[in-house]
């Protein structure tokens, strides 16, 4: 065929399908961190609902009560701001952790590696390790591998129902949830918040694993911005593996690196990635490949680390190794740790020093001023109290505004018990003489005390009435 000098036509792909990815087991000391890490992580989703902290699940998120409970801290709706706090914490040490140390949250604690981790292990425990499972795929769907697979599938299927379960719990008290299990008890909404996790778990963890990372997660697309060239990443070592090369016998291998291209790096890697091309995104840091590599080195006797957490200054020949904990107190790391420490002791002042009770005071608007029997002119308020502590509260109300103002509607002392949130509409009652026609300022003073401890704490409101 003739040559021509055209440009030719490139088909590009806009979707690529995968393959699936099959990764050895890899064994070594980032193998047992991060065994550790999604065992513990594990242990805090599956246990942590069904602790009991005075008498009451100890960490509720209750949506239909409109409750949060966290250990000895109770936060209403009016508190969400809290909440947004406990956020934006974790988003900065989220922030702060990336600039130190790359992609570890990722490699080790992140919810979508964990579980892909634990289907992994379902993997390796019921079908073998890597060759054996890819010789599987290939297979046709023969007695054999139905064998094989069909206990692997019942497994992964409760443990998804398992924790669909669990999530629910964490939105609905656990042991009723439980009770009513077995009963058939189970409302619609359980049920689609079971249905819902466990089917995101099956479908993210078991179906697309490594592709959430890729094609999904937002994070592993910015976090980069927040790298710099002391961060700790995992890297090849170049310079040290290249010419990367088999190892001959009776052969001059002396102009060879370390690197003796076993592929062993790639076949352990969860993400199917060769860490050897360098800073790719698609690496979660999980360290699989240096106790690959860490395994090779040894065995050939060559010193560890041709694969290693370092830094791109390192690899630069700007400090050695033994010096990237000296680059930890860099601007930007203590930028980031202090606007994370100073966002933290705020909101920890801001928990502990709240008002245990809420109280909001909604003006009737239906009827904005009536005289009562006794002449006097009268407003109506709704006022709505929480107690959003772990006791019984008394509360007692006075008004002041005018020379003569009354506020009735409320027993002298008022018990609130611990969690509650009740309404109770009063009047605040005033002479015509001192409430002409508009609006007149008041205010509201409450006083209240726990159960405990009998000092009262004193909150003011304001609000206005609505003359003649
Ligand atoms: S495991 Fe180490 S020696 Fe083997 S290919 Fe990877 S980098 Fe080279
Ligand atoms: S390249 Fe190494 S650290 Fe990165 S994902 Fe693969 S095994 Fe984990």
């Amino acid at each position: 065929m003739a040559k021509t000098n055209e440009p030719q036509e490139e088909v590009v792909q806009f979707y690529a399908s995968s393959k699936r990815i099959h990764p050895k087991l890899a064994k070594g000391r980032f193998s047992n961190w991060r065994i550790i890490a999604v065992l513990m992580t594990q242990l805090v989703f599956y246990v942590l609902p069904w602790l009991q902290w005075n008498g009451r699940q100890a960490v509720l998120f209750d949506i239909a009560a409109r409750k949060f409970y966290i250990f000895g801290i109770t936060l209403l709706p009016s508190e969400l701001i809290f909440l947004t706090g406990i956020m934006l914490v974790s988003a900065f040490g989220l922030f702060w952790w990336t600039t130190i140390a790359g992609r570890l949250w990722c490699g080790y604690a992140c919810p979508q590696t964990v579980y892909t981790e634990i289907m992994l292990w379902f993997d390796h425990f019921f079908e073998g390790d890597r060759n054996k499972r890819m010789k599987l795929e290939k297979e046709g769907w023969t007695a054999h591998k139905i064998r094989v697979k069909a206990p692997k599938y019942l497994v992964i299927l409760l443990f998804c129902f398992w924790t669909g379960f669990t999530f629910a719990g964490w939105f609905t008290p656990i042991r009723p949830q439980w009770l009513d299990l077995f009963a058939f008890g189970l409302s619609t909404t359980q049920w689609f918040a079971i249905g819902f996790y466990g089917f995101a778990t099956w479908f993210m963890a078991h179906i697309m694993r490594e592709q959430v990372c890729f094609y999904m997660c937002p994070y592993a697309r910015f976090q980069s911005a927040m790298f710099d060239k002391d961060t700790l990443l995992v890297s090849y070592d170049a310079e040290r593996g290249e010419p990367r090369g088999v190892r001959k016998k009776n052969q001059d291998n002396a102009n060879l690196g370390d690197c003796i291209n076993c592929t062993l790096c790639v076949q352990v890697c969860p993400t199917g990635i060769d860490i050897r091309n360098g800073l790719q995104y698609q690496c979660i840091g999980c360290g699989a490949c240096i106790d690959a590599c860490d395994e090779v080195m040894d065995k050939i006797g060559s010193p560890r680390g041709l694969v290693r957490y370092t830094t791109e200054a390192v690899l630069q020949h700007e400090y050695a190794d033994s010096d990237i904990k000296k680059r930890l107190l860099r601007p930007r790391v203590v930028g980031y740790g202090m606007i994370l420490f100073l966002v933290a002791c705020g909101l920890v002042y801001g928990i502990f020093s709240r008002d245990l009770m809420n109280i909001d005071i909604i003006k009737d608007r239906g009827m904005m001023v009536r005289q009562n029997n006794e002449g006097l002119l009268e407003n109506t308020y709704n006022l709505r109290l929480s107690n959003a502590s772990e006791e019984t509260l008394y509360l007692q109300a006075a008004v002041k505004g005018f020379d003569h103002i009354e506020l009735t509607g409320l027993p002298p002392t008022l018990e609130i018990k611990a969690g509650d949130i009740i309404n109770v509409p009063v009047q605040v009652a005033t002479y015509p003489e001192y409430a002409d026609k508009g609006s007149h300022p008041i205010e509201f003073e409450f006083r209240y005390h726990t159960e405990g401890n009998q000092e009262w704490r004193i909150i003011h409101e304001n609000s206005n009435f609505i003359g003649e």
